[in-house]
């Protein structure tokens, strides 16, 4: 597969760049062949390069192989929406009458979840089944951020795809773009700075402890909340509330009767006690990490500064 090398860091433009040795456990072998991963020794932000080029990762989600942005009514996706939308409130960001929008928004599970609440929603998901998703919601869902050019919204919601974007400094300032002045923004992504991915290190790799964290290679950049906040800023935005879900670390602890409820999202940093933590000491732990924003998966909620 065709790769591509970044010699300038995507997020603070710096060209000192350090490689990193590339994760075993990757998504697809053949995508990842030549690919590698680096870390700005400016900003810190860690990114894949070489990457596949962008035809080969146009190519890779159009197979039947990538199946993550399918309409799946799976639980998780409900209770991730609503933690989004809680973190979204514990922030002073407006839902009820508000115009949200969903960039990425898959199965629709958000935008479901935000016009319960009172919102007028949009989307923005190239994928045939976003699209079937939001005909069956009534829901408008545009082909792309662009094909909304000029209009504004009071929020708007990218989950788990700021990752993938080829241009993550375009990407978030189209995301600024269609923002009103007052809006606020919410973005999910996999947390580099997560107790699972500070476990992953290449002796525990070594006997058997999984990278999926990486994703590698269509994660194309790793944020932790420093290099996430870094973004945000440089697009005019300020971090007004975070947290963390999922701890990822079931294959850790004893297994007792039902699975774990790890994917679980914690309530915001501040917020009430998780309603159905799990008993004990791991309950506590859990409860500790998430205050630490140790989770797997952080989101935040940002507004213009000032
Ligand atoms: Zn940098």
């Amino acid at each position: 597969m065709a790769t591509a090398r970044l010699t300038a860091c995507p997020l603070c433009g710096g060209a000192a760049l350090r490689p990193l040795p590339a994760p075993r456990r990757t998504i697809d072998p053949r995508l990842a062949a030549g690919c590698g991963l680096a870390r700005c020794a400016g900003c810190g932000l860690e990114f894949t390069t070489p990457r596949p080029s962008d035809a080969a990762l146009a190519a890779f989600y159009q197979g039947r192989d990538y199946t993550a942005r399918e309409p799946i009514d799976d639980a998780a996706a409900h209770v991730r929406a609503a933690a989004q939308l809680a973190l979204v409130a514990a922030a002073g960001g407006r839902i009820a009458g508000a115009r949200v929008l969903d960039v990425g928004c898959g199965g629709g599970q958000l935008l479901a979840a935000a016009r319960a609440r009172g919102a007028t929603v949009s989307g923005v998901d190239p994928s045939p089944h976003a699209a079937l998703a939001g005909a069956a919601l009534g829901v408008e869902v545009a082909p792309s951020l662009a094909a909304l050019a000029g209009r504004r919204f009071d929020g708007v919601v990218m989950s788990h795809a700021l990752e993938h974007v080829p241009d993550l400094r375009a990407t978030l300032a189209g995301l600024r773009a269609a923002l009103a002045d007052d809006g606020w923004l919410c973005l999910e992504v996999p947390n580099l700075a997560s107790l699972r991915a500070r476990l992953s290190v290449p002796a525990l790799v070594a006997r058997g402890a999984d990278e999926r964290h990486r994703a590698f290679p269509i994660h194309l950049y790793y944020f932790t909340p420093r290099t996430l906040a870094r973004a945000l800023a440089d697009v005019g935005l300020a971090v007004r509330a975070q947290a963390t879900s999922g701890l990822g670390l079931g294959a850790l602890r004893p297994r007792r009767g039902a699975a774990a409820d790890d994917d679980a999202p914690a309530p915001p940093t501040g917020g009430p006690a998780a309603p159905r933590a799990p008993r004990g000491l791991y309950a506590a732990a859990k409860a500790g990490f998430h205050r630490a924003l140790l989770g797997e998966n952080l989101m935040v909620v940002a507004t213009a500064r000032g």
